[in-house]
């Protein structure tokens, strides 16, 4: 597999990709690694992890310069990106001596309740955050005692290998976390497929994770799925207004718009629409698009020319748009920041795009503007801005959304549960109940007296 630095269109490694076979004997290996790695002390495991997190962290540079040059991330969003990646295997590291059990003395004998380990779990990566969606999997997974098969996208695999070469270097044992780079319907269906597998995280399209949801039905293997999403930036007449838009293009421009949590959809009371989009104008367009090397550059490329081609389809560069930005001309896969005035009902207003565009649609009060947020199949995230506080609070409880801010538009905090509604996935990783979806809870009775039976 050609791995192109989307900026650039050089080619910047050329690497093998797995195969079927490869699969299966990664999967025989993990389930030997799993094995002692799950009979290991839990404080043991702690320290592995503890010292897995420091090795990224000693390398956080090198691994965001590589982000750099695979995903065309800016460097100041792939240092963010190497840290979150730290940030989890510590986070989880220390859920490892808090995964308890519960014990209930009963009549006749103790009720004893163990949370197992999986076994070997497969994490099947996109490449938007290809590190931390990595690490959002990985990081529990090992830390409640499961073996870890990572397939990232065939466009950014380089990120992952080192962060497998770092685990092998802080002492993980041989075989527990292994990558296997390769194409989704041949090295990601053989793990889907694999009788071996007993749990599979998949984020990425919709469309992919309806058919992995099918495929492990078949065996009732537990999934996970982290999907796409169209989520609304609302914004009221009664909220700091150049607040709201001064914040609205990084919320639909960061990471070129390839983040299934962008603010694609700006709900703006019709009272402040004119000047709304008069202050957003000048926000979008100093918006810094270029280099990735350069720390002042906000936003990048797309990650290939057939991603480009896809957000096009949508909107070509030379359709009216209410708000344009500039792009660079020349080499790498540049897109410019796009803003359209549109219906809910639009097209690019219901689907997802993941591309720096977002879609202006006025309303006139709060019915409507819950109406018009819910009114997609999808629902993992979104933003309220208003200065009044019960309408707030209001509204992100009739958003069907996973997560929601209020007059910010964060999304992503790895101590709190993220997942989405509807069709945007199924689950939640992150938070304290993260390393729980990669157990099986189990209930043992132990009798004491023979005679009761331990009601
Ligand atoms: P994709 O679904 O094409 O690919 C995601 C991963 O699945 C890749 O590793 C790919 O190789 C693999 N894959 C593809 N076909 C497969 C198959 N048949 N069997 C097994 N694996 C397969 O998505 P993408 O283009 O890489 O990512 C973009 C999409 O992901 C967007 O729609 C975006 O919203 C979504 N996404 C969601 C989240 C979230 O947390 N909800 C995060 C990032 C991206």
């Amino acid at each position: 597999m050609d791995i192109i630095n989307p900026a650039t269109e050089e080619l910047v490694a050329t690497i093998p990709a797995a195969t079927p076979q490869d699969v299966d004997a990664a999967v025989r290996r993990a389930a030997e690694a799993q094995r002692s790695w799950s009979a290991l002390a839990p404080g043991d495991r702690a320290r592995h992890l503890r010292r897995f997190a420091d090795a990224v962290d000693t390398h956080l540079e090198e691994l965001a310069q590589l982000e750099v040059r695979e995903a065309g991330h800016p460097v100041g969003n792939a240092r963010w990106e190497a840290g979150n990646a730290r940030d989890l295997l510590e986070y989880a590291a220390g859920g490892v001596e808090r995964l308890t059990g519960a014990q209930i003395p009963v009549a006749g004998g103790l009720n004893v309740t163990f949370h197992e380990p999986l076994g070997v779990v497969a994490v099947i990566a996109p490449w938007n955050f290809p590190m931390p969606i990595a690490a959002w999997g990985l990081a529990p997974a090992l830390a409640a005692g499961n073996a870890v098969l990572l397939k990232p996208a065939e466009t950014t695999p380089l990120t992952a290998l080192r962060l497998a070469e770092l685990a092998l270097e802080a002492g993980l044992p041989e075989g527990l976390f292994q990558v296997l780079p390769g194409a989704g319907p041949v090295a990601g269906d053989a793990l889907v497929e694999h009788p071996g597998v007993a749990k599979v995280v998949f984020t990425g399209s919709t469309a992919v994770g309806k058919k992995i949801m099918a495929k492990c039905a078949a065996g009732v293997k537990r999934v996970t799925l982290e999907l796409g999403g169209k989520s609304p930036n609302i914004v009221f007449a009664d909220a700091d207004v150049e607040r709201a838009a001064a914040a609205a293009p990084g919320s639909f421009l960061d990471n070129t718009g390839q983040d299934c949590c962008a603010r694609s959809r700006i709900l703006v009371q019709r009272s402040v629409y004119d000047r709304f989009m008069e202050l957003l104008e000048p926000a979008v367009k100093s918006f810094a698009v270029g280099d990735p090397a350069d720390p002042a550059t906000q936003m990048g490329p797309l990650i290939s020319a057939a991603h480009r081609e896809r957000v096009r389809s949508y909107v070509p560069e030379t359709a009216p748009a209410a708000i344009r930005g500039e792009a660079p001309t020349g080499k790498g896969f540049w897109y410019p920041a796009t803003v359209l005035e549109g219906r809910p009902e639009d097209r690019t207003a219901v689907e997802e795009i993941f591309g720096p565009v977002a879609v202006v649609i006025p309303f006139e009060d709060e019915a409507e503007a819950v109406r018009i947020a819910n009114a997609t199949d999808y629902g993992l995230s979104g933003s309220v801005w208003t200065r009044d506080v019960s309408r707030a609070v209001r509204v992100s409880r009739a958003v069907a959304a996973g997560n929601l801010s209020v007059n910010s538009h964060s999304s992503v905090r790895y101590w709190t549960p993220f997942g989405g509604f509807g069709q945007s996935g199924l689950g939640r990783e992150l938070g304290p109940g993260a390393l729980a979806a990669f157990t099986e809870t189990k209930n043992v009775f132990i009798a004491t007296d023979p005679l009761t039976e331990g009601t």
